[in-house]
């Protein structure tokens, strides 16, 4: 059965700011008995230079519209567009290239390869693509990352916060549009998690770049400029620069509205 929220009315942000922009967008996993609706009609703009977060329960549609939004999954309708071009148009080549271009993606697994070296792992994208990182900024990239002393090592030689941030680097090396990460922190203690929330800041604040981080940590998520809120597929609420207080008493709130037999709908705008 098909739950009452309803989506809410977003801060508008001006089109020229606009990094990402959902449209209408709706994603069906399955089919019969197992069809899934994890997207029902949702509508946001991702502003340029600013640090998002999405947050909601388990199974809200988080990951979907985070994979949706760097181009990783396919809608079943609405449209995306990723700077001027329209994701949901392109062909499987030119998808590859904008990908490759314009998206770093962070995820909670590290997703590193075990036979290589830090080094190579973050420069592996361009290598596949046969692009050379520019040196001065590859140099750059590890200093801030704080991995200058562990180039040579391979991922079991390191801890989790180090696998992390060569996984951090290898997102930024490209110098992409968007940085994405999905639950980026959720595998690591709260000092790592916290060293590479302080980097993905750092990348918003002083290299003007565009975040957005999928989480249920609310500590997390107050790292950010605005969080958005999901339930059932899609975003019922929003915050403009959050504290964690702020953030525990709003999803309080919402699952309490999403209970609750009196309230009609979660939609907490
Ligand atoms: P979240 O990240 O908020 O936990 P997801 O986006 O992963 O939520 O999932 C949203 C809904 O879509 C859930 O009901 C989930 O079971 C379903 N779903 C996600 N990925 C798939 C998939 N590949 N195949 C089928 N159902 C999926
Ligand atoms: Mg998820």
């Amino acid at each position: 059965m098909e739950s009452e929220v309803v989506p809410c009315t977003l801060t508008p942000t001006s089109v020229a700011a606009v990094a990402v922009k959902v449209r209408q967008v709706t994603k069906i996993y399955g089919a019969g008995e197992t069809r899934v609706r994890a997207l029902r009609s949702v509508d946001v703009d991702i502003a340029r230079g600013q640090f998002t977060a999405i947050m909601g329960p388990s199974g809200s549609g988080k990951s979907t519209l985070m994979h949706c939004m760097a181009a990783l999954e396919p809608v079943t309708s609405g449209h995306i567009w990723i700077g001027r071009s329209n994701v949901t148009r392109l062909k499987e080549g030119r998808l590859t290239k904008l990908r490759r271009d314009k998206i770093g993606f962070i995820f909670q697994a590290f997703n590193l390869v075990p036979a290589l070296t830090a080094a190579e792992n973050i420069t592996l994208p361009m290598d596949i693509a046969r692009r050379s990182p520019d040196p001065v900024w590859l140099q750059q990239v590890l200093e801030i990352v704080g991995l200058a002393d562990r180039l040579r090592h391979r991922p079991s030689q390191l801890s989790g916060g180090q696998q992390q941030r060569v996984a951090v680097a290898r997102a930024l090396v490209a110098r992409p549009d968007i940085i994405f990460g999905d639950e980026p922190t959720g595998n690591l203690d709260s000092r790592a998690g916290n060293e590479v929330l302080a980097l993905l800041r750092y990348f918003v604040d002083v290299l003007g770049q565009t975040v957005v981080l999928v989480t249920h940590d609310p500590a997390a998520a107050s790292h950010a400029d605005r969080v958005l809120f999901m339930a059932d597929g899609v975003i019922v609420d929003e915050i403009l620069f959050p504290t964690a207080d702020a953030i525990m008493r709003r999803m309080l709130r919402l699952s309490e509205g999403h209970r609750g037999p009196s309230t009609p709908s979660a939609n907490a705008c």
